[in-house]
C-alpha cells in the first residue's frame, strides 16, 4: 500500500487516498472542496475504484465534498459524536467562508474507538481523539506505519480547541494517549500542513509534551 496526498480548497485541508495496486483498490480520507475530482483522477490513474471515504471528522473543511461520495454509491465512514456536522454543517456556517453551500454528508458505517477496518486487504485501526472536536478519528495503518490523524495534532503544533466541542484537556490526553503510543518511526499524516513522525513531536511539539 502507499499513500498519496493533495492540499485542496478552500483552505488548505489535505485529503489522502491510500491506494492498493494488488486488489486495484483504494480508500479516500477526507473529502476537501475539489476531492471528488481528486479521487476520480487517483483512481483512474492508478487503475482502482474506490472503495470507502473516511472522514476523520465532521468540521465543514473536511466533508465539503462528501455529498458526492456518497451519491456516487461509495460508503462514507464517520464518528457518531459528529453526527449534527455531518447531518447539518450548514450550523457550522458562521465558521465558514461565506458562500460556501454546505450539504449534509450521509454517513452509512458509524465508528467508533477500537474498531479495525478491514479494508484494501489490510486492518485500518480507528482511535478516537477529541478535543479539536468531538467526532475526531485517526487512522492508523500499521504495515504502512502511517497515521492519518485528521486535526488533532499538526507538525509542531495542534488543533483549534476553542471551536464548538473543542477542550484543551481532552485534546492534550488524546494526544498524549492515543497519538504518542503510536510506535516512533509512524509518520503522521494531519489535516493540515505537512507531514511529521511521532518521535518528531513527542521531543519537539511545543503544546503538547510526553
Ligand atoms: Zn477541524
Amino acid at each position: 500500500m502507499f499513500i498519496e496526498s493533495q492540499e485542496l480548497p478552500p483552505i488548505g485541508t489535505n485529503a489522502f487516498a491510500l491506494i492498493e495496486p494488488s486488489r486495484k483498490e483504494c480508500v479516500i480520507v477526507d473529502a476537501p472542496a475539489d476531492a471528488y475530482d481528486w479521487a476520480m483522477q487517483v483512481a483512474q490513474q492508478h487503475d482502482c475504484q474506490i472503495v470507502a471515504l473516511i472522514l476523520t471528522h465532521g468540521h465543514w473543511d473536511h466533508i465539503l465534498d462528501g455529498h458526492k461520495f456518497a451519491d456516487a454509491g461509495i460508503p462514507t465512514y464517520g464518528h457518531l459524536a459528529d453526527t449534527e456536522m455531518f447531518a447539518a454543517p450548514s450550523r457550522m456556517a458562521s465558521y465558514a467562508i461565506p458562500g460556501l453551500n454546505l450539504l449534509p454528508v450521509p454517513i452509512e458505517h458509524w465508528i467508533k474507538a477500537g474498531d479495525t477496518l478491514n479494508l484494501l486487504g489490510d486492518q485500518l485501526e480507528i482511535r478516537h481523539v477529541p478535543g479539536h472536536c468531538p467526532g475526531n478519528i485517526l487512522v492508523y495503518v500499521a504495515s504502512a506505519q502511517a497515521a492519518i490523524v485528521g486535526d488533532v495534532i499538526f507538525a509542531g503544533s495542534v488543533g483549534r480547541y476553542d471551536l464548538p466541542g473543542g477542550d484543551f484537556s481532552v485534546l492534550e490526553q488524546s494526544i498524549q494517549t492515543q497519538v504518542y503510543t503510536l510506535p516512533d518511526a509512524t509518520l503522521i499524516y494531519p489535516g493540515h500542513g505537512p507531514n511529521t513522525t511521532v518521535a518528531k513531536e513527542k521531543e519537539g511539539n511545543p503544546f503538547v509534551r510526553v
